[in-house]
């Protein structure tokens, strides 16, 4: 079998510096104990839930770790088996806009073929972060988002006007 071709990941590090820039120094950067990041972990998936765009598997794991590699940043996720999904976070990355963003990767691919070719950040996976952001920490805060993406012409699926 071929190896999946994914398309090339264009926006990836223009939406990693949109989003430090737009969450730097606001309560969603300060760092959060072990069981908020579960807390929030929790309430979001419950929330997607709701929302139609989880459905019915179980909530992600949670791991902190303290040490990924020289090759891995402050978070990532992955499906260990079709019903089980693992957010691990290193100890820099227990922030609530970085579960958020997290957890919008496991609820774009949520339902979908493992092989399926998508665009990592994409505009899909944008409006999905946009509405976990929304859906965890209010409009405030998506709105300050869409925002900091409208600054640096991020492709959405939704529109990046405020709510
Ligand atoms: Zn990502």
């Amino acid at each position: 079998m071929l190896p999946v071709e994914h398309p090339l990941d264009k926006q990836q590090y223009k939406l990693y510096d949109a989003q430090v820039a737009a969450f730097t120094g606001t309560p969603l950067h300060a760092a959060l104990s072990t069981s908020e990041c579960g807390r929030f972990n929790r309430a979001i998936f419950s929330r997607a839930t709701l929302a139609g765009y989880w459905h019915g598997m179980s909530i992600p794991t949670l791991e902190i770790v303290t040490c990924l590699g020289e090759y891995a940043g402050t978070a990532y996720w992955f499906r260990s088996t079709r019903e089980k999904t693992r957010i691990r976070l290193t100890s820099e990355g227990k922030l609530g806009w970085v579960i958020a963003h997290e957890a919008a990767h496991i609820l774009l691919m949520a339902g979908r073929p493992e092989n399926i070719a998508l665009e990592m950040h994409g505009k899909e996976y944008v409006a999905v972060y946009l509405w976990a952001v929304g859906a965890l920490f209010g409009k405030k805060w998506s709105n300050r988002l869409k925002g900091a993406f409208r600054e640096v012409s991020i492709e959405s699926a939704c529109a990046l006007k405020d709510d």
